[in-house]
């Protein structure tokens, strides 16, 4: 994974060409790949080891306390250690100003190695970058800068018992705390109420506070919650109140766990349901949990997005992680294991020694199918990593090009890794015949560990919806046109070399029938009709991106002999032949405004 890592930071993305962007100039080649060795080593030495302890010895409640084994605190400590936690941060708030592409890398190997244990540093990064660019001064002083450390960590609370992708149905409410509404200097003090479901992170003794960003609505002055989005603020409510010089006042907040969840995979992170101002304690003598407000009433939403889409990439980069581990893993048991003959025109011949499994065309079909998800799969993460980095740091016309292409993709950066590279978990387990069935072997819990990237984040569908009913129509469609410019781009510049060209036409083909298929879907300005194809649509909008991405990648390999490139050459072809004509098929329902799932009857189901 190494090696394809640098390649593509280096070889095809030319993250050398970043560094002379005044944010980056103290970094080189050099400190980037010192930050990949670092990363590389803690997550070999402090998480890898105990990503199966963790998912056995799962998280625990006893009522009051949530308990974790003692390898999830010192994994954590590590990381904290290692500066992650604040890689793309300015120096000044004790970051390295890392390009995100690289911070994004750099995680990779701890998404590898236990996405579990990575996953409670990741929210907590994601959750102080949101209060850095919301939040007030002193919020940041307090809170950003104290989860930067490691001393806090932080978490995500939307998703309520009834209210899961539907977040204009939350009913969690924050109401003005009488005088100290105005004079708390930690911000704007509401009393919160109410129950946020699926916690990731939500209660665990890793760090001697958590603080949890929380949506809730504001009622209007007769008390009552605006339906929709409307009214949706974001407060920080920390589990346990601190004053303003980020000393923790020894009160704890009325912010208390339900319980946990029991879940699939990802054992190891722990999940709750907490209960918000139920009266179990009275903060500052009053009931209902303290929260602060962040920035302004009625744009919680908004500034959640800003935590939601780095999650998205950061999800689709976890996603492509455990599909790697998946690949490693059965790559190498293929060359160990021995089994069955070659069949040839004479036959199978039993006196003859038994292949090893990778010797067999369909174990290689295996192979070659999860290499091509899971390197194009980490080569979309980067790509839109990039795009992120573009956009804080580029400047015109560029910056803004940027902006519009992470729209566009950022509901396949989620989905399609989530799709494919769980596909590729699967694979793993076919390849390992029935040991992968077994807990003996790591391959099934990468794939139950994977299983939720399809849930969480905005759903599957949601994403589908969000990518056809929004994305590719906004502005004119102006995102869906540069990106097909982007696309065109490559396919001329393949077109003039004899073996890539046939590829650059099939590109060039699949993208029109995305084209068209595009306004089919919207032929009749319905949004039942379009939009009922939305998953197959963006299916095939996935697999397109990553032909372009996977030919891109071949142009890249330039003259290149040697194994990575041949096997980067390869991994398209595969693609090309294998996976590329899959979106005619889901293109035609989508073009066609297949109705079946309107038409079908409940009772037919
Ligand atoms: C392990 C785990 C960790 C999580 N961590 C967090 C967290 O840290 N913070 C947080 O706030 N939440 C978290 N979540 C919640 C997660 O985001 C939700 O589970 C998800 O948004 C879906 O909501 P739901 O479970 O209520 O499902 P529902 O919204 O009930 O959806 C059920 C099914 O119906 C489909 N569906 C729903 N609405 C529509 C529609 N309009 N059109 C078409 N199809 C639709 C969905 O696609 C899905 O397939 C976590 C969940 C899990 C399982």
């Amino acid at each position: 994974m190494r090696s394809t890592l640098e390649f593509l930071l280096f070889d095809w993305l030319g993250i050398d060409s970043l560094l002379d962007r005044p944010r980056f100039v103290e970094h080189s080649r050099e400190t980037i790949t010192a930050v990949l060795d670092t990363c590389e080593r803690v997550a070999r030495e402090k998480f890898a080891p105990f990503n199966r302890q963790v998912d056995t010895e799962e998280p625990w409640w006893d009522g009051e306390r949530v308990h974790l084994p003692r390898v999830t605190h010192d994994a954590l400590a590590a990381y904290a250690e290692s500066g992650m936690l604040a890689a793309a941060q300015d120096y000044e708030i004790g970051g390295m100003q890392l390009p995100c592409a690289v911070e994004m890398a750099a995680n990779a190997f701890f998404s590898k190695a236990s996405v579990a244990l990575a996953g409670y540093a990741f929210l907590t990064t994601a959750n102080a970058n949101l209060l850095v660019a919301h939040g007030t001064p002193l919020q940041r002083a307090v809170f950003s800068k104290n989860e930067f450390s490691g001393r806090w960590f932080g978490t995500m609370c939307l998703s309520e018992p009834q209210a899961g992708s539907s977040l204009s149905d939350l009913i969690t409410r924050a109401a003005p705390d009488g005088s100290g509404f105005q004079s708390d200097p930690l911000g704007p003090r509401y009393r919160v109420t109410g129950n946020k479901m699926w916690i990731s992170g939500g209660d665990h003794e890793l760090t001697e506070n958590i603080v949890h960003l929380v949506l809730a609505k504001i009622p209007g002055a007769d008390g009552k919650l605006l339906p929709g989005t409307r009214g949706i603020s974001l407060l920080i409510v920390p589990k346990w109140l601190v004053d303003e010089h980020g000393a923790l006042t020894g009160e704890r907040n009325d912010v208390v766990t339900g319980g946990l969840n029991h879940k699939l995979g990802l054992r190891g992170h722990s999940n709750a349901l907490l209960n918000f101002g139920e009266g179990k304690f009275t903060p500052d003598g009053g009931a209902g949990a303290i929260g602060y407000l962040v920035g302004k009433a009625g744009e919680g939403l908004r500034y959640m997005f800003h935590m939601m889409n780095e999650a998205r990439i950061s999800v689709g980069s976890g996603a492509v992680m455990l599909g790697f581990a998946g690949y490693e893993a059965s790559l190498k048991y293929a060359r160990e294991r021995a089994q069955g003959r070659p069949i040839t025109s004479a036959g199978k011949d039993a006196a003859q020694p038994p292949l090893r499994l990778i010797e067999h065309a369909d174990v290689r079909r295996m192979l070659l199918a999860q290499k091509a998800y899971v390197e194009g799969g980490l080569a979309l993460t980067l790509y839109c990593a990039l795009l992120v980095d573009d956009l804080r740091t580029g400047t015109g016309e560029q910056a803004r090009q940027s902006k519009m292409l992470l729209e566009v993709l950022t509901p396949i950066v989620k989905s399609w890794p989530s799709e494919w590279c769980l596909e590729a978990n699967s694979l793993a387990i076919q390849i390992h015949g029935g040991y992968g069935y077994t807990r003996d072997f790591p391959v099934e819990q990468y794939w139950r560990d994977n299983r939720l990237n399809m849930i969480h984040e905005g759903t599957h569908g949601i994403q589908a919806l969000d990518l056809l009913g929004r994305k590719v129509v906004m502005n004119d469609g102006k995102a869906f046109t540069v990106l097909g410019e982007r696309i065109m781009a490559s396919v001329e510049r393949a077109q003039r070399k004899p073996s890539l060209a046939l590829h650059a036409a099939e590109l060039a083909t699949a993208l029109q029938a995305l084209v068209i298929a595009t306004q089919s879907a919207w032929a009749t300005g319905q949004p039942e009709e379009a939009l009922a194809n939305a998953t197959p649509y963006m299916q095939a909008f996935g697999h397109t991106t990553v032909a372009w991405l996977w030919l891109d990648i071949a142009l890249a390999c330039g003259e290149r002999d040697d194994d990575i490139a041949r096997g980067k050459c390869s991994a398209m072809r595969y693609f090309y032949a294998y996976e590329l004509p899959k979106a005619g098929a889901w293109l035609a329902a989508v073009a066609s405004r297949n109705q079946i799932f309107h038409e079908i009857h409940e009772g037919w189901l």
